[in-house]
């Protein structure tokens, strides 16, 4: 099945192919053409199975065909309803990547920072509004955001909300909607409060289901290497020794990061390039287009700019540093090991990081081997964070520990 196929319109076809989409996932190709034909939609996916396109393409495809008044006057006419700050971001910035070649405007709104931008930015109009439920009823509340013109609205991650104590808020904007809309709504997990919420706020809905993400780890070889921060450049070159491993993709956290990595590769004779949101779309293509037919070794990538990555039989995905999003790991090592083909994953952690391999642990439910022999191998760390009274915390230290290495098998120098 081709993106084609799903009758969406050339302009977002054109940016996905610039994305390196090239063909829907699973919950895609379900719900692209439901979406289109105006229905309500319940959605049962998690983040990771391209759930944000599933909605974002069609709802770009339907308001840019739209020649109402409100389109002119720039309503707002989508409204994504997201529990944190940093999916508010992520799917605004898929918004931004999909509709780039179509007239839309949209905005993101969240708490947590001054509300004074976010105020201007809406004075001049958006077609899209994705918020978080706090902010969106605080400036709903100081009459900055008017949602009587709302056509399609997306309740994402509703059980998280739920979790997260939302579903209050959620329910009072819900009131403030237009009766006459289409709802999507998006949920991992079907508890029966979601389930009642998707039954009094979806109209006859169709039922779309994918198999959550944390599956696709079972093909990828998977392991840990803890190492202190300042010796995990010199790990990656040691690993980089091994020529067996010919096209790597390294992802740090900051852009700043990735060009300094990049770099340091360079400077060590390995050929590489970063890839990351502050660059240009070319120059982003070209270190892509480079990785992809194998003239630079390594790609060293940000999560914003990993989004499309699709290297065919890549083999090895190297988290420099350790995502603070489980989810996002899942993401990342899910970049190898795709159709069929095995795949290796390694992890650098630090000690600040263990709390990250933690939540990792947990999202994937498994514990993701540690290997020891290896020359930067740091054992005992957390112990200089050790509380003044030791014997009073033993306890909590000791969980808060995920490696305990049995030997000192090699300094760290
Ligand atoms: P999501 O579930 O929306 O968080 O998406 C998970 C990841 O898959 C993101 O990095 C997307 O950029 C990527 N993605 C979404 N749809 C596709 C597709 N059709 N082909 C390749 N990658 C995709």
């Amino acid at each position: 099945m081709s993106f084609e196929k799903l009758n969406l319109s050339p302009s977002i076809l054109k940016a996905l192919k610039a994305e390196g989409y090239t063909q829907p996932t699973p919950i895609q190709e379900q719900s692209i053409p439901v979406i289109l034909e105006r229905k309500d939609l319940l959605g049962c996916a998690q983040t990771g199975t391209g759930k944000t396109a599933a909605f974002a393409l069609p709802i770009l495809h339907l308001l840019d065909s739209d020649r109402t008044k409100q389109a002119a006057r720039k309503e707002i006419r989508a409204l994504i309803l997201t529990p944190t700050r940093e999916l508010a971001i992520q799917i605004s910035e898929s918004f931004e990547a999909y509709g780039k070649h179509t007239s839309l405007k949209h905005l993101v709104i969240f708490g947590g920072v001054s509300a004074f931008n976010q105020i201007n930015s809406l004075r001049s109009g958006t077609d899209i509004l994705v918020a978080t439920p706090g902010r969106l009823l605080d400036l709903m509340a100081q009459k900055a955001i008017n949602l009587q013109h709302i056509q399609l609205f997306v309740l994402d991650e509703a059980d998280r909300m739920l979790d997260m104590g939302f579903i209050n808020d959620v329910k009072k904007v819900i009131a403030k909607l237009p009766a006459k809309r289409q709802t999507l709504l998006f949920s991992a997990t079907m508890p029966s409060e979601i389930a009642g919420l998707a039954n009094s706020i979806l109209r006859n809905p169709s039922k779309v289901e994918v198999t959550p993400v944390s599956s696709t780890a079972e093909k990828i070889s998977q392991s840990v290497y803890p190492v202190d921060k300042k010796d995990k450049a010199s790990l990656l070159l040691h690993l980089l020794d091994n020529k067996e491993m010919e096209n790597i993709l390294v992802f740090t956290r900051t852009k700043f990061g990735a060009d300094k990595l990049a770099k340091l590769l360079n400077r060590a004779n390995v050929s590489a390039d970063a890839i990351h949101g502050n660059k240009s779309q070319n120059a982003r293509q070209k270190a892509l287009t480079n990785f992809k037919s194998g003239a630079i070794r390594v790609l060293v990538a940000t999560d914003i700019a990993a989004r499309g990555i699709d290297v065919e039989e890549l083999k090895y995905v190297i988290n420099f540093e350790l995502p603070n999003q489980p989810e996002t790991y899942v993401h990342r090592i899910g970049r190898t090991g795709r159709a069929g083909n095995s795949g290796t994953a390694i992890s650098f952690c630090d000690l600040e990081e263990q709390e990250y391999l933690r939540d990792i642990n947990k999202i994937t439910s498994q514990t993701i081997p540690v290997v020891d022999n290896h020359p930067y191998f740091v054992v005992g760390r957390a112990m200089t964070h050790a509380p003044a009274k030791p014997a009073a915390n033993k306890g909590k230290n000791a969980k808060r520990r995920p490696f305990r290495p049995k030997k000192k098998a090699f300094a760290s120098n």
